[in-house]
Order: C-alpha cells, then structure tokens, then sequence
C-alpha cells in the first residue's frame, strides 16, 4: 500500500475518497441548475460535452472509492484525472468565478495528502495551467474573464498557503506525538522491566477486582504458572487471620484510603501448606483520575511478600527472650530474697552463725545457677552469630582423651567409672573445635549428673568413613515421653531424680543447635532407670595422597 505524504492518515485518506466519489454528485446538480438557468454563467458550451464529463467524472469517483491507491501511479493517475475533470468543468461547464473554485482547493490538500510538496506544487502549476487556457478561450467572449481568472488564482493560492501551514502545524504535533509516544513506551518498558524483576510478587487490579497487570513473582509465590489476568483478587489470593478467619482481600482493599502494610494474613496452597504474607495495597490514583478531583481511582496495587520464615524466627526469638527472662528472674528473686534475709539476721542476736551460713549458701547456689545459665546463654549466643563456623581437623582419639582428662575427677567424687571404649582405627574430623566439644561436654555433664550409680562410657567408632560419637551411661534413663521433650528449650524432666539436680534446661537444646551447625543430629536411646546413650555421626576426613 503507497504510504503518501508527511500528514498521510487512514482517516484523511478515508475523507478524500468519499469527497471523490460526491463531488460529481455535487457538480452534476450545479450543472443542472445552469442548464435550467437557475444560474447565470456564459462558460457552458455544449450540453453533451457536458453529460460525458460528468459520466467519465462519476466514473472515476465510483473507480477510485471502490478500488483503493495501491501504488504511486495509481494515485498519480488517479490525481491528474481529477484535476483534468475540475479543470475542464471550470473552463467549460462552471467558470472560475464560481463557488465551485473551492473543489481545487480540495483538489490541492489531496495532492498534497498522497505526494507533499512536490505534489501541492503540481497542483497549483496545474491551476494555473487552466486559467491561462480560461483566460486564452473566453477573452473574446468574456471581456473581464482575466480579472476574474486572476482573483481566483490570488483566492485558491491564499487559501493554499493557508491550508498547508495548518497542515504543516498538524505535521509537527504528529512528530510530537510519536515522539512522546515512542518515550512512553520507553518509559513503560523500564518499570515494566523493573517490575518484573522485583522479588516480590505485584499484582494490579481494577475497580472490580479483577487482575490486570502481574509481574512473574506473583506466579512464583503463588505456586502457579497460570495466567492470572481476568480473575479476580479474592479467587486467586484467599487470605487468613491468624485465627483462620477468611479475610477478603478485596473488601481490605476497597477500605483502603490510602497505603497500608499487613503482615498477620495467611496464604494456603491447595495441598493445606500455609505461607505467611506481608501484604502491602493502596488504591491507584493516576493523574488522569487526580484531575477529576474527586474520591475516584483506577483500582488497586497489591505486593505480597513470603515472610513465613522472617516471622517464625522473630516469634520465636520474642518468646526465647520471654522465657528467658522468666527463667532468670526465679533464681535472681530467691538470691535477692535470702541476702535481705541474711541482712535482718545478721541485726537481730539470737540468729546463730549456722544459720546465717545455710542463708549464705542458698543465695550462692543461686548465683552459681545464674551464672551457668549466662554461660549456657551466651554458648547459644555464640553458635547463632556463627562466631565459631570456623573448621579445623581435630582427631578423634586426641579428643576423647581430652574429655576424660577433664571429666574424670568429676566422675570420680561422684563414684562413677569413666570408661573410654575407642576403636583401633580412629581417623580425623573436620568441624569446629569450640562446637564439638561444647556438644560432648554437654552430654557428659548430663551423663554424669543423672547417673548415681555405674558408670559413664565415652565411645568414639569408626565405621567406614564415619565416626560415631557416643556418650553412654548407667543413671536414671528418660521416659518415652519425656525423649520427645528434652531438646526443647528450658525443658526438665518432672522426674524427682531430675529435680534433685540442678539444671537450667538448656544443656540439650544447645547440643542439638550445635549439632545442626556442625551437620548432624544427635540420637537418644535410653531407658527409664537403666541409662542413656546420646550419639552422632561425623564423616571421616579422607586422608590426601601426596
Ligand atoms: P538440664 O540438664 O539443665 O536440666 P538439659 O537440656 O541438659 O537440661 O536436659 C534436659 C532434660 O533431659 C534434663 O532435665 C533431664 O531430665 C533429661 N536428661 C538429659 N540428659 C540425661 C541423661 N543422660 N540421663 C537422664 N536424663 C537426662
């Protein structure tokens, strides 16, 4: 299809053929009015000339609306057609002085639409063409046909230099507009970009609540990879309080007057699995709906983030703080509680040293209890912050020596045998050193606390390329139902033998964060009052071959 010109439209076009295909429609009836003498031009020669202009006219009119410009030559041949006919209906039918001056003028926008300048200057030549063959034919006749011919010519090329300019304005706010057009793609490429590269899944909506734009986070949050556009919010994003009430969000988002942030909303997969979300939604006001001025928007934003994991860790660290503090508070009240005491004693002088000494040693034994449990806490502390990630080879069978160097006075004034049962063979492990053997002491001092009578076996095996590590004693065992529980923060057995010791609950909690932190996990076999064994597996470092 032949493009045209600078202001070369569809819709422009469209206007031309339909003034072709009526202008012989319009000069016919002018036509027929002369005839009839309804008006007055001396310009009209033969009458049969002019019924073959208006048929070959009305020829080309119907041809050129029906059979659309294909190529150049078809609207060049199309254009001097037209400006034949007009030309030999103003000479021979009408006359210049007519209204019917203007259809040049139509005459030199189409070419003009179809070939620019060059085409606009043709056409005027052409015009001038015409009046010099009016002026050559009808000078005889017409005495004043010259001034006639002349003022036309000054009318049609005012009228020109006129259009064109309009035109030639209509040409620079097109380029304008395809300027800040191909600008605003531009822009809406980058937030697009920008959008579909954020993390967190945004999805808007209409006022109905119907999905239109998603970017592909949504549809990795949601598990999916179904298009969501054309379904609504609510069908898409059912949501959940924290007490498993539906929430719709939809109806939060039609409330919403202006930005608002939620992160107590549950999202479930459809096999019952349960995300926690951190939604954040506000209703979209474009400056389009801004200038109306009133409470009117386009629809709503909504980005969704997974905080399931963010949340459990800050709930959990809310209730360990909570616990914690619970916990220390009970030693500190009693410590504080007997050295007030010990205070009023020592004033009143019946109070015999005896007696002061037990109150002394109460607040002791609580403070040394506050005090291990400090050390308990900032082991935990230590292993969270990772502050001892750092690994070293550490052998197997120095390492047991070490602990029942360290443990084996403590077992003695509790009349236990510490054994070391080590098989022959006894390679390297490659983990931190502070973190295994705070996990080995942990489950030795346990194993000598709550064993009264017996023994307690370090048993370090290697198996293949595996070392199991093994603590083994003879006390006072662990129910079935209490194996469940003692890993759990704070956690003492309500066994009497149990309560009998002192302990903060923290021993096996700690040796089970460091056994994750070193990759493993520890395994309890015990039996109520016939002992325990608490073991785990490292690999074997392989040996280099040089
Ligand atoms: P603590 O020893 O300070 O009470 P732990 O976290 O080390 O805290 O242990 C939790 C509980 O597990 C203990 O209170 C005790 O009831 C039980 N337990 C741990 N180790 C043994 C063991 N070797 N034999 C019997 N019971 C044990």
């Amino acid at each position: 299809m032949y493009k045209g010109g600078p202001i070369y439209t569809p819709s422009l076009v469209k206007i031309f053929r339909y003034a072709g295909l009526l202008s012989p429609v319009v000069l016919t009836v002018y036509g027929i009015l002369i005839q009839f003498g309804y008006i007055q031009t001396a310009h009209l020669i033969d009458i049969v000339g002019f019924y073959v202009l208006m048929f070959w006219w009305s020829a080309v009119g119907i041809l050129q609306f029906i059979i659309p410009n294909k190529t150049k030559l078809d609207s060049s041949l199309k254009l001097i057609a037209y400006h034949l006919l007009i030309g030999a209906y103003l000479v021979f039918i009408s006359s210049l002085s007519s209204p019917l001056i203007a259809s040049w003028l139509l005459l030199m926008m189409a070419s003009y639409l179809l070939f620019s300048t060059r085409g606009l200057e043709s056409s005027i030549l052409m015009f001038a063409a015409v009046i010099s063959i009016d002026i050559v034919m009808w000078r005889d006749v017409i005495p004043t046909v010259m001034n006639y011919d002349l003022v036309a010519l000054i009318v049609v090329l005012l009228a020109g230099v006129i259009a064109l300019n309009i035109f030639r304005s209509q040409e620079v706010n097109k380029n304008d507009l395809n300027k800040s057009k191909a600008q605003e793609s531009l822009q809406r490429d980058r937030v697009s970009t920008i959008v579909n590269n954020m993390t967190d899944a945004v999805l808007s909506t209409d006022m109905e609540g119907i999905i239109r734009v998603y970017n592909a986070a949504s549809l990795n949050l949601l598990d999916t990879n179904t298009s969501l556009n054309g379904h609504h919010i609510d069908e898409i994003l059912p949501l959940a309080d924290q007490k498993s009430n539906s929430v719709s969000l939809f109806k939060e988002l039609q409330a919403a007057k202006t930005v608002i942030k939620r992160d107590d909303l549950n999202y479930a997969f459809d096999d019952g699995e349960q995300i926690r979300l951190e939604i954040t939604y506000s209703p979209i006001r474009s400056s389009y709906s801004r200038s109306k001025k009133s409470e009117t928007h386009d629809g709503y934003i909504v980005i969704a983030r997974d905080v399931t994991k963010a949340k459990s860790l800050e709930e959990e660290r809310d209730e360990f703080i909570s616990v914690t503090s619970h916990e220390l508070r009970t030693p500190l009240t009693i410590a504080e509680g007997t050295i007030s005491n010990v205070q009023v004693m020592m004033e009143h002088p019946d109070v015999t040293p005896a007696m002061l000494k037990e109150a002394v040693n109460t607040a002791h034994e609580q403070i040394l209890f506050l005090a291990s449990m400090v050390n308990d806490l900032s082991t935990l502390s230590r292993a969270e912050r990772g502050v001892a990630d750092s690994t070293e080879d550490i052998d197997v069978r120095e390492l047991a020596h070490k602990l029942h160097d360290k443990y084996n006075a403590e077992a003695s004034t509790k009349k236990l045998h510490l054994n070391l049962d080590l098989s022959p063979k006894l390679g390297v492990v490659h983990v931190s050193r502070l973190y295994i053997e705070e996990l080995l002491q942990n489950l030795l001092t346990n194993a000598i606390k709550y064993t009264k009578k017996g023994s307690v076996t370090i048993i370090f095996e290697q198996k293949g390329d595996k070392v199991n590590f093994a603590v083994k004693d003879t006390g006072i065992g662990i129910s079935k139902s209490d194996q469940a529980k003692i890993f759990a923060k704070f956690y003492r057995s309500e066994d009497y033998r149990t309560r009998e010791t002192s302990g903060t609950g923290l021993g096996l909690y700690i040796a089970a964060k460091l056994a994750h932190k070193i990759g493993t996990k520890i395994t309890t076999v015990s039996r109520l009052n016939f002992g325990s064994t608490f073991s785990f597996t490292l690999p074997v470092k392989k040996e280099q071959k040089n």
